[in-house]
């Protein structure tokens, strides 16, 4: 995936352009999204200069209605490179101490949340106060209650916040629930969503309960979450789950390996998932209804996802998911446009409540159920 991601990412900006133009036409059939036609742009600021963030920096190069124009870092080696890489002036750079003065800020209209797990509830609750939108990246905060506060925060201080859930804007994803809703699969019954990798580094910080909140459910889990809820169309009434640990050295206590889980849903379809920091090659989701079915292998990473459905391939543009996300996010908190999946803090706080069901279920050994 790795090698496919490169290539793409060194497709010349004319390429990625094409993309983009031929995702507009696809974009406003699906997802209507206003034009920027008087100028208006989203002025971006990141915080935590991390691996993702420098993914995200480097999409929003070819953003038409997203512009990185501030950073937030407690690493002023860092601050100073990205200010050179992306002409970012100094006026918009801060670090952690000093952050909340991004209040007294006009050229700055949103701020990215991109640092561990644990760290986005207070900062994401610091920018609601300082007055500006909020995109926190995912899983959106440690559990429910956290969430919950986030959204309060946000709601208090009159500011959205946006959960990073890139596939909800990506174009093979978005074809199977279309295909979903105009009846193509008939009745869902099963889904299947399998995520996992081999975490190397023992020392990162998504091995560290007390940055990462758990372990692979926490970072990559959340995908099958997510996922299973846009792909059957529905909230899950119940949860069962079971956690296999092979290496408890690497893997400490409140630092989950592996997590087998099972969601049910209100039509009766079932949903069977998979969530590992121990085995490879787990990118794959499974949708079966009772006049079809879609499959994406992958189905979460960078791109391109692939898929098919009983119909033949699904065929819809290869994007810079980046790209587009923060293009429609700009949308959204500009012009209040409406995303077909949503990417609001409740949308993040559904998944965190699953979370907490998944562990309680682990450690209780029952099943729970769920109140929406
Ligand atoms: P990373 O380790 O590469 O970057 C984290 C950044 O946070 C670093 O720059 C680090 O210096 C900074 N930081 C600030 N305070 C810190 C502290 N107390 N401890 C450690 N680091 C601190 O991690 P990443 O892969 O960029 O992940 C960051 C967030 O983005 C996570 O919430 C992760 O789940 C999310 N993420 C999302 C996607 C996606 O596809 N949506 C992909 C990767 C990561």
């Amino acid at each position: 995936m790795d090698t496919r991601r490169d290539f793409l990412q060194k497709l010349g900006a004319s390429i990625i352009l094409m993309q983009l133009n031929s995702l507009k036409t696809f974009g406003q059939s699906l997802n209507p999204v206003p034009h920027y036609d008087d100028g208006k742009v989203l002025r971006v600021a990141i915080m935590g200069l991390g691996g993702y963030a420098t993914r995200v920096a480097e999409a929003m190069k070819a953003c038409t209605r997203a512009k990185l124009v501030g950073v937030i870092s407690g690493t002023p080696s860092k601050i100073e490179s990205w200010q050179t890489k992306y002409e970012i002036p100094t006026s918009n750079c801060y670090n952690y101490e000093n952050f909340d003065a991004v209040r007294n800020n006009p050229n700055i209209d949103a701020i990215y949340v991109i640092t561990p797990n644990a760290l986005h509830h207070d900062q994401v609750i610091r920018v609601a106060k300082a007055g500006k939108h909020v995109i926190c990246e995912k899983p959106m905060a440690l559990n429910a209650k956290e969430g919950q506060e986030m959204i309060d925060a946000c709601r208090k201080a009159n500011v959205k916040l946006l959960v990073g859930y890139r596939l909800h804007f990506e174009p093979r994803t978005l074809e199977v629930i279309r295909m979903r809703n105009a009846g193509d699969f008939g009745k869902i019954k099963f889904f299947q969503g399998q995520c996992g990798f081999v975490a190397g580094d023992p020392n990162q910080w998504r091995l560290n309960k007390a940055l990462a909140g758990g372990g692979a459910l926490m970072d990559i889990g959340i995908y099958a979450i997510n996922g299973a809820r846009y792909m059957v169309g529905e909230e899950p009434i119940w949860v069962s789950a079971q956690e296999t640990k092979t290496d408890p050295i690497k893997f400490k206590e409140g630092v989950d390996e592996t997590i087998q889980f099972q969601l049910g849903f209100p039509g009766g379809a079932v949903a069977s998932c998979l969530s590992s920091y121990n085995i490879n090659h787990l990118d794959r989701f499974f949708l079966s209804g009772d006049k079809g079915f879609a499959e994406m292998q992958p189905s979460t990473g960078y791109g391109p996802i692939k898929g098919r459905t009983h119909l033949g391939e699904i065929s819809q543009p290869i994007i810079t998911q980046q790209t587009v996300q923060m293009d429609q996010m700009a949308a959204i908190l500009l012009e209040d446009s409406k995303p077909v999946v949503p990417i609001d803090g409740a949308e993040g706080l559904r998944d965190l409540k699953i979370i907490d069901a998944i562990y309680q279920a682990v450690k209780t050994g029952k099943k729970v159920l769920l109140n929406h």
